[in-house]
């Protein structure tokens, strides 16, 4: 983990414009012209010399101004992990963390627990959201999820999806309810009347078979969480989940770059299996967006991390340390990816994948204003939010 010199800035209502930047609206380069923005959305993008004279000014020479990072998948950072502590304040403190490091916006997750810790986790982010917008909602990574293909979540806690949950699993108004399941744990009418009710439904942790995951999408799955991680071994016929993944051709998959989920050749075919519809996660636990990274528990277990990964004492992964800044480096540096997709990566396609395309995701007129400034050398220079 980098630790960054960027700064989280809040928006004015004063008619402010960023000049002298290259911007990337998501689509494409803009040079030569200013980002237009009152009231936390983006007014226009205009040439220099359109620059309105009531306009606050402030200058970017040399620097990239792109969209906010937007991460579906935050268990933890600045040291708190959202298990831990399911309070509104962790979440609004977690969010914090992540915003210095460009997450604009993301979605809390709590993963399998006890049913408790998921009714207060999803009461606490419900409750932190009313006073800070860049919690878009919570993400739900289990209990239901495959035995087998669990990772580290605690198998004693993983179980069927009752009548009660169903009820739980119902989004509020504007708010993203992400559900991360195994096809072969929940049935196929239990995922279309969560599809139905307005959940996200995401096939993860699991060993289903092709039809099973066949089924699941029928149903309304749209998506597969952490491509390649937690996703079983060949079926009969040789194929894995993330085989069948990749050969879905409208589904979304997100994927951990941070140099230990997944090996950079997997990496290099899978975009190439799937392009742009691949997108980027942290799975930060705890000791990410932090310069002070420390160990933490998860369930009755002590999660060092060593070299930039958390591990149990087993040295079976748990989650990464990173943020989305550094999988968004890893992306371009090591796996090869053009910039100007790797940013689409974290932050156009999670837009897309999660329903809210139309206001996050871009620089575009009418979207939020979630903009960050960097050096060329990727180094963040600011944060908009
Ligand atoms: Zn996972």
């Amino acid at each position: 983990m980098q630790a960054t010199n960027g700064k989280a800035l809040s928006h004015t209502n004063i008619l402010t414009a960023l000049c002298d930047a290259t911007i990337f609206t998501g689509d494409t380069w803009v040079e030569g012209h200013a980002l237009l923005i009152k009231d936390g959305k983006i007014l226009d993008i205009v040439t220099n010399s359109k620059i309105p004279a009531d306009a606050a000014s402030t200058h970017y020479p040399g620097l990239l101004l792109v969209p906010g990072f937007i991460d579906a998948q935050v268990n933890g950072g600045g040291n708190i992990q959202l298990n831990n502590t399911p309070t509104a304040e962790a979440c609004q403190a977690i969010a914090k963390a992540h915003g210095h490091y460009g997450t604009t916006r993301l979605l809390l997750t709590c993963i399998t627990d006890r049913p408790e810790v998921t009714m207060q986790a999803l009461a606490a982010t419900r409750l932190a959201r009313q006073t800070c917008p860049s919690i878009l909602g919570i993400h739900l990574e289990g209990p239901h999820l495959g035995l087998e293909r669990r990772g580290v979540h605690k198998a004693d806690y993983i179980r069927p999806l009752s009548a009660e949950d169903l009820r739980l699993y119902k989004p509020e108004s504007g708010e993203i309810m992400l559900i991360t399941l195994a096809p072969e744990n929940v049935s196929q009418e239990t995922i279309h009347l969560l599809h139905k009710q307005g959940a996200i439904i995401s096939l993860g942790h699991t060993n289903a078979l092709p039809e099973q995951i066949h089924v699941a999408i029928e149903a309304g799955a749209t998506g597969f969480t952490h491509l390649f991680n937690g996703m079983g071994k060949p079926s009969e016929g040789g194929a894995t989940p993330a085989d069948t993944a990749l050969k879905e051709p409208g589904s979304w998959c997100s994927m951990i770059m941070d140099g230990f989920h997944v090996p950079t050749e997997m990496a290099k075919l899978a975009l190439k299996a799937k392009p742009g519809k691949i997108f980027l996660v942290s799975d930060a636990m705890a000791p990410a967006a932090t310069d002070d990274p420390q160990s933490f528990g998860l369930y009755d277990e002590k999660i060092d991390v060593a070299n930039g990964r958390c591990v149990n004492h087993e040295g079976k992964l748990a989650g990464s340390a990173i943020t989305l800044l550094d999988a968004v480096r890893h992306c371009v540096n090591v796996v090869g990816v053009p910039l100007e997709e790797t940013l689409r990566m974290a932050s156009t396609y999670p837009t897309e994948f999660l329903g809210v395309s139309d206001r996050f995701g871009k620089l575009l007129p009418g979207y939020v204003a979630d903009v960050l400034a960097f050096s060329p050398e990727l180094e963040l220079k600011s944060v908009l939010i």
